[in-house]
């Protein structure tokens, strides 16, 4: 467990019992804090009996005792309106701070690289983490991704620690520093978090406050958002700044050039390092980005190229992010489940064609609006769940569709059209353009459905994995 024994004797309160809180608790318990717990809901409350603590409610608590309030990133401390409890800890002159905050000052000597973005974010976290791995240093991730922050396994200054921090995260840090700082995109998210765009794109500028050593800061130079901090950051200097961009050249930069290959420029060589066609776990100019990024981080913590094109060429990829499941007949089936919105499925249709597309469920506003310049690789539509009637008045006549309900009929359905078709490698593929909830707990739960089907199938049909 993570040592938080400079905490020993301190009052914490922890706002929130999920995964990141109640890890939170359990370090801190272990490491002799006195906690104060809460969770607005009485099922997280219920947590922490087991773990000896009575919960105190946080809004209502007397808040001169507490040191500071570790609240989980999804609850607001902020905008739009803060928690009560983040009220009262901000007006008691109490820090506020996230898990990853506890993490990276009580592991100040482990080298870190930290990565934010709109979009992009695990994929790159993963596959950097995978890339040092693989290069023989034990790495482990986190943040955002998959474990909490307090965990993970504590880690020596001969590991590495790969975080994906979202905005919410950024905005709960105090002391923590990184090695190599990455942005990889900026475009409208989440903006009644962060009263609008200005405090969205101020949010992520964070992280580059966050520099320690020899300050690698790597951004994207592809949207305008971070072209223009990037001028900032380098008008600012003393950090060793890495541009990014699979549009353009850049010089002592990397980037992807017209024929796809990754350009290493960081010493003027313009070196040739991979032909991204060749990759294709990872198709789009997305994963592209997403590579290039890797590569810089990998470069920053002194991986060579050869161990990272190695470990590109090995990334296994993530679980409902275009995750290629195998195929059947030479049908292809892509698992996208994480794809909850028109703008995330629109890479997915970028990248393939021949697509028999299973797309529905609680739709988000606007649809699939934007999606029509990807009908051209679309051969027919299956929709699911909520979104059915809406989803097919939008298609109209552009594109055939089908109404099936369920990803079970629809999947069969899509499967038995591409077999049949005759097309040259065709692809069933789930990218809904929606959330879940309508019909699954998440958009892990409907992935994992998807994923079942396939193997139902597969035992019927001739896998080629
Ligand atoms: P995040 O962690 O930031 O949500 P993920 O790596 O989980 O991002 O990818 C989620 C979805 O976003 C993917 O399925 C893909 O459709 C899209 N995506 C991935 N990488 C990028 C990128 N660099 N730029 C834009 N969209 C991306």
């Amino acid at each position: 467990m993570i040592d938080l024994s400079h905490l020993r004797g301190k009052t914490i309160a922890v706002l929130g019992l999920g995964k990141s809180g109640l890890a939170s608790v359990k370090a801190l318990i272990n490491a002799g804090a006195i906690v104060w717990a809460w969770d607005d809901t009485a099922q997280g409350r219920d947590l922490i009996e087991p773990l000896g603590l009575a919960p105190i409610n946080l809004a209502e608590c007397d808040w001169t005792e507490p040191d500071m309030l570790v609240i989980s990133p999804g609850i607001p401390s902020t905008f739009p309106t803060p928690h009560p409890a983040a009220e009262k800890a901000r007006r008691a002159g109490k820090p506020i701070i996230c898990d990853v905050e506890l993490l990276c000052t009580s592991q100040a000597d482990v080298p870190t690289l930290a990565i934010t973005g709109t979009n992009g974010k695990s994929t790159t976290t993963a596959l950097t983490a995978h890339i040092i791995t693989q290069a023989g240093i034990k790495t482990q991730a986190g943040g955002n991704l998959g474990n909490a922050a307090l965990g993970l396994e504590p880690s020596t200054a001969d590991d590495c620690l790969v975080l994906e921090l979202s905005s919410y995260q950024l905005d709960l840090l105090e002391h923590s520093e990184f090695d190599a700082c990455a942005l990889l995109n900026i475009t409208p998210d989440h903006l009644d978090r962060h009263g609008g765009m200005d405090g969205y794109i101020g949010s992520k500028r964070q992280i580059f406050a966050r520099n320690k050593g020899p300050k690698w800061a790597i951004i994207s130079i592809d949207d305008e958002p971070c072209a223009k901090m990037a001028v900032e950051l380098a008008r600012e200097g003393g950090r060793h700044i890495i541009e990014i961009s699979v549009k353009n050249p850049v010089d002592h930069g990397i980037y992807v050039d017209d024929n796809g290959w990754l350009i290493d420029d960081l010493s003027g060589a313009k070196t040739r390092i991979l032909d991204l066609n060749t990759v294709a776990h990872m198709p789009g100019k997305h994963n592209w980005q997403n590579i290039a990024f890797a590569y810089g981080l990998c470069r920053a913590r002194g991986v060579d190229a050869t161990r990272i094109i190695d470990g590109v060429m090995s990334f296994p990829g993530l679980a409902h992010r275009q995750e290629r499941l195998g195929s059947i007949d030479g049908v292809v089936f892509v698992n996208d489940s994480k794809a909850t919105n028109a703008e995330a499925s629109a890479k997915a249709l970028s990248s393939y064609y021949n697509i028999y597309w299973i797309v529905g469920g609680k739709p988000k506003e606007g649809g699939i609006a934007g999606l029509e310049e990807f009908y051209p690789n679309v051969k027919k539509a299956y929709l699911i769940g909520a979104a059915t009637n809406e989803f097919a008045e939008a298609l109209g006549d552009d594109l055939p569709w089908a109404k099936c309900e369920t990803l079970d009929v629809a999947t069969k359905a899509a499967f038995e059209d591409a077999k049949a078709s005759g097309d040259d490698a065709p692809v069933v593929m789930l990218t809904p353009a929606c959330a879940s909830f309508d019909q699954f707990k998440s958009f892990e739960a409907r992935g994992d459905a998807f994923r079942d089907l396939y193997n139902a199938l597969a035992k019927a049909g001739k896998v080629n994995a």
